[in-house]
């Protein structure tokens, strides 16, 4: 069965509904993995048996009667500010620790439709806000390819699910660069849609503007899979775009020839590491091999991009967390009167990141602030986007690295801002509401380090273009598998 596991959604599925297993012994063992497995990773906030179960037993039940299911007995990971009903959803935050969802989410309910099993809430940063998962009120993920790091943030549960192998796919959300970046930590694909692509209803919201759901997967076969089985419009998100999925694995090409990438003249290499640096060369170096045509851009704005996100992201969080007074959901900590008991419940509920957060978003939608502040902001989010469309005129894929260094040792970002940087490279994809994943590129032994660390190449292409960027990272893929080349020792060792 361990077998079975081990393979990709694809092929598990294909296992499942050829009767090979059925997708109840299949649960069975991907429990029991992720019960023995993830004492040393902590990538579940709750390993969901029963409710596994009772999906795993329904599966069956349907492909008995012909059903046909793609992603049948698929074991799948939730990142936890997704609901799914009759299960604790916590968006890792004391405020929500023992809130019962009584409703799933459109992309889980989409999932569970096609015949996955949810093995377990993932861990992420408090309210998805970080790139470590470090923010997490309730639980600490460490990185499977080296437990001294973090994960990446704030999918970090999700990313190191799949990387450990409890999960074979899983779901992320991504605000500002929140697949993409633990994705890279990892060593696994991880693919945000375009804005509005997939439905954010039952998604716990951060910044509702750049919010978006989207697969986690050990393959870039995977995570198409995946997305064409949660994206297009759904009535209850009126931001989801009715426009056709096409299907992107009808797209999963094997060469570049004809595909022109571009290369950001603003992302200078030199100011990385050497040896992650050369790692991103080389990466460029495959696409030429591949058949890609090189050709420089420029984002002239794009380095705007932070201070512009950490102005609007913590703007609407700060809209979109007032819903947390005590009264409607989670948690409740009484006091003298009403007022009171609103400031106690906000002070005893939320997290050092996500309160500096409501301050600054309040502060910058405040009265006086607001033109100076939001709306520079606004104005500079606009210009980003422009740059992309400009730069797309001369290129079908944007390629850059996913972060500037690989995962880093838990503590080791102190400063609130250092943190924020490691969202360079992913925040102005965000902005411009593009279709971004990343891809393993290779891997770097940082000195004194124990183990290889995984890198991962950003590919971004135009609004609506997933299956080319697909198509394109597929190519890139399996022209280098680079997956293939190393495994984290958290999981060899479980063998
Ligand atoms: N790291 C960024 C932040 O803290 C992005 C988070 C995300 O994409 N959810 O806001």
């Amino acid at each position: 069965m361990s077998d079975v596991l081990d393979r990709g959604a694809v092929e598990i599925a294909r296992a499942v509904a050829a009767r090979e297993t059925s997708a109840l012994d299949l649960t069975e063992a991907a429990l029991a993995r992720a019960h023995q497995r993830d004492g040393a990773v902590g990538a579940y906030l709750a390993i969901t048996d029963e409710v596994a179960r009772e999906h795993a037993r329904r599966v069956d039940a349907r492909l008995a009667q012909g059903a046909r299911l793609p992603l049948a007995g698929v074991p799948v990971a939730i990142k936890d500010n997704m609901c799914l009903a009759g299960t604790r959803t916590t968006a890792g935050s004391k405020m929500l620790g023992n809130w019962v969802a009584p409703y799933t989410a459109t992309a889980v309910q989409r999932l569970l439709d096609a015949g996955a099993i949810p093995i377990g809430k993932a861990n992420l940063d408090e309210f998805a806000m970080g790139s470590s998962c470090e923010n997490s009120a309730l639980g600490v993920t460490r990185n499977p390819w080296d437990l001294a790091r973090v994960p990446g943030g704030s999918s970090g549960g999700s990313v190191a699910a799949v990387a450990s192998g409890t999960a074979t796919f899983a779901l992320g959300s991504d605000t500002g660069g929140s697949i993409r970046e633990p994705a890279a930590f990892c060593g696994v694909v991880g693919f945000k849609p375009t804005y509005g692509r997939v439905s954010r209803y039952g998604l716990i919201a951060f910044a509702s503007s750049l919010d978006q759901i989207g697969p986690i997967a050990k393959s870039v076969e995977d995570a198409a899979l995946v997305y064409e089985t949660i994206a297009g419009v759904d009535a209850a998100d009126a931001t989801t775009v009715a426009r056709p999925v096409e299907t992107a694995r009808g797209a999963l090409r094997d060469d570049l020839a004809g595909v022109r990438v571009g290369i950001v003249r603003e992302f200078d290499l030199a100011h990385l590491d050497p040896e992650v640096r050369a790692v991103y060369e080389q990466a460029y170096r495959d696409l030429e091999k591949l058949g890609a045509e090189l050709v420089e851009v420029a984002l002239p704005t794009a380095d705007y991009g932070v201070a512009t996100y950490y102005l609007i992201a913590p703007a609407e969080c700060s809209s979109n967390l007032a819903r947390f007074d005590g009264m409607r959901y989670g948690l409740r900590v009484e006091a003298a009167d009403v007022g009171a008991t609103y400031e106690a419940t906000r002070a005893a509920g939320f997290g050092d990141e996500v309160k500096r957060r409501i301050l600054i978003g309040t502060y910058a939608l405040s009265s006086g602030y607001y033109d100076a502040y939001y709306v520079r902001a606004q104005k500079a989010r606009t210009l980003i986007a422009l740059d992309f469309r400009t730069a797309f005129e001369r290129c079908d894929v944007i390629a850059c690295p996913a972060a500037s260094s690989p995962a880093f040792e838990f503590n080791a970002k102190s400063d609130p801002v250092s943190m924020y940087l490691m969202d360079y490279y992913t925040i102005p994809m965000s902005l411009a509401g593009l279709p971004s994943l990343s891809v393993p590129c290779g891997y770097v032994t940082p000195e004194g380090g124990r183990t290889p660390l995984p890198l991962g190449l950003e590919l971004t292409t135009p609004l609506f273009a997933e299956a080319a960027l697909l198509g394109i990272a597929h190519a890139y893929e399996v022209g280098t598998r680079h997956a293939q080349k190393q495994a984290p020792p958290a999981l060899e060792a479980a063998r």
